[in-house]
């Protein structure tokens, strides 16, 4: 059976604020070439076992790169003025790897993907998993390169409060990055990145590298990628709910997609997710959510606000 490629991104739900169009301009841009790495990807699928796998990566490390997102440069800072990267990689037919506050390398989703490869452990954190990702060849940075003026005033004001996700008085609001793919021979697959919350603790953890939490993909159901509040995301095992709804109560991608983010408290965040018959849900709680999606040969779709699928 053949399939027509699909694939999703999202670039963090937040408490997003309307009308600043110039970083909303480069946010967008910045999927539209996440989104088009993705596609280019499902036809040179080199070093990955399928063509989902290297979509979603190639996607990712796109917005990774892009220091208009809360991931890889440009991610958020934790409350002792470090950068702690949080990153995974789902298959459809199980594998999986994750890092968790992981400091000084450059893709924190090929660190993800070196753990997926090695296939001994699923998740690796902190020194260690800088450790690991070196020793499997992973580019490692400075701080400096992953540093932001932005982020860095986030913290600052910032660390009188709680951890938070993107809020309303900044001008560059934006968030954790995640791409979901299904391929031509219906392979599925998830991926996700992200700096976490300003002013988080050093050594915390969100949902993103937890597999079913932040990143899951299974073969015949769904993926799904998770952003916003990952204690949240976390305690509902928020990804795998969706599959769970999908497969146990035999609903739909998009009435499971649904479900399992209104049952979060409000405004816990948004998912953007694909099934095995390319559907694609992007719901969100959250005043707004980045995300976009595009089906092999036709034109991409990307939006903050608007109901997109
Ligand atoms: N879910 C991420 C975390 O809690 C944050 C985000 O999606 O913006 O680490």
């Amino acid at each position: 059976m053949t399939n027509t490629p699909v694939i999703a991104v999202h670039g963090g739900a937040g408490v997003l604020r309307r009308g600043n169009d110039r970083s909303r301009e480069q946010q967008r841009t910045g999927l539209l070439r996440a989104i088009e790495a993705g596609r280019t990807a499902f036809e040179h699928a080199d070093g990955c076992t399928t063509a989902a796998e290297a979509a979603v990566i190639a996607a990712v490390e796109v917005l990774e790169d892009d220091p208009a997102f809360n991931a890889g440069r440009g991610a958020v800072y934790t409350s002792s003025g470090g950068i702690e990267h949080d990153a995974a990689l789902m298959r459809g037919d199980g594998a999986f790897g994750g890092v968790g506050a992981i400091r000084g390398i450059r893709n924190p989703i090929r660190a993800a993907k070196a753990v997926m490869d090695d296939a001994t452990h699923l998740l690796l954190c902190g020194e260690a998993a800088t450790v690991f990702a070196r020793e499997a060849g992973c580019a490692e940075a400075e701080q400096s390169w992953f540093h932001t003026e932005f982020r860095y005033r986030q913290l600052v004001d910032a660390v009188q409060s709680a951890p938070r996700l993107d809020h309303s008085e900044y001008d560059m609001p934006t968030g954790t990055v995640g791409a979901v793919a299904l391929d031509a021979r219906g392979n599925l697959a998830a991926a996700t990145s992200t700096g976490g919350m300003t002013g988080k603790r050093d050594g915390r953890i969100g949902d993103t590298p937890v597999p079913g939490a932040g990143t899951f993909a299974r073969d015949g159901l769904c993926a799904v990628s998770c952003t916003g509040r990952g204690e949240e995301l976390l305690r509902a095992v928020a990804a795998y709910d969706v599959a769970a709804r999908m497969a146990y109560s035999g609903l739909s991608l998009y009435a499971s997609a649904d479900a399992t983010i209104n049952a979060l408290p409000p405004e816990t965040g948004g998912l953007i997710a694909v099934d095995a018959a390319g559907h694609v849900a992007l719901p969100y709680t959250t005043a707004g959510m980045l995300r976009g999606f595009a089906r092999q040969g036709e034109s991409p779709r990307v939006g903050v606000f608007e109901a997109l699928e």
